[in-house]
């Protein structure tokens, strides 16, 4: 008992959060660091194997397997094999993960408004499955004028973006040695 005592007054004192109320403490905790948010992201677009995620999260293969097992860790994906030799898996969202898209969304619109130049293309652009019409940053629709989201949306990449995730398919392919993580 005295153990976790001092173990948890060094967790507050470093700043842990083991011992505090606070969800923002406590879910940074998991996902509070860049590669395990493009993580998230890929995992969204349903990007699903290793080798793929590490093309397009820019990671290195350590730092990408360590979020990984965190993620997995944290309940927010699953792993199945798809391939016993070698031994290959595929990465899913639980509910638990795919209850983090809003958080993606709010990070896509802050970004777009706060972090791009004016002019630069959309990265994603979103639409309302219902009626076709683009979606807002606010998660109106312009079409219909409907507050929308979850299953409603759908999510696809603008022509650039697209052509950028191609270029980073492309740019590992043609790399010595690129054939490892195919
Ligand atoms: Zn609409």
């Amino acid at each position: 008992m005295a153990d976790v005592n001092r173990q948890g007054s060094l967790d507050v004192a470093q700043g842990g959060v083991d011992h505090t109320l606070c969800p923002i403490s406590r879910s940074t905790q998991i996902v509070g660091d860049r590669w395990t948010i493009l993580l998230l992201r890929e995992l969204s677009f349903g990007n699903a194997r290793f080798d793929q995620l590490l093309i397009q999260a820019g990671a290195t293969p350590q730092m990408l397997a360590s979020r990984l097992k965190r993620l997995e860790a944290g309940g927010l994906i699953t792993r199945k094999v798809y391939q016993a030799r070698p031994l290959r898996h595929e990465y899913r969202l639980t509910a638990k993960g795919r209850a983090f898209v809003p958080v993606l969304l709010a990070l896509r619109a802050w970004g777009e408004q706060w972090c791009k130049t004016r002019g630069e293309p959309l990265a994603m652009v979103i639409t309302h499955s219902g009626c076709g019409g683009e979606v807002g940053f606010d998660g109106v629709c312009a079409v219909c004028g409907r507050q929308v989201g979850g299953a409603e949306l759908l999510a696809a990449p603008s022509p650039q973006y697209a052509e950028e995730r191609l270029n980073r398919v492309r740019a590992k392919t043609r790399q010595p040695g690129g054939e490892a993580y195919q």
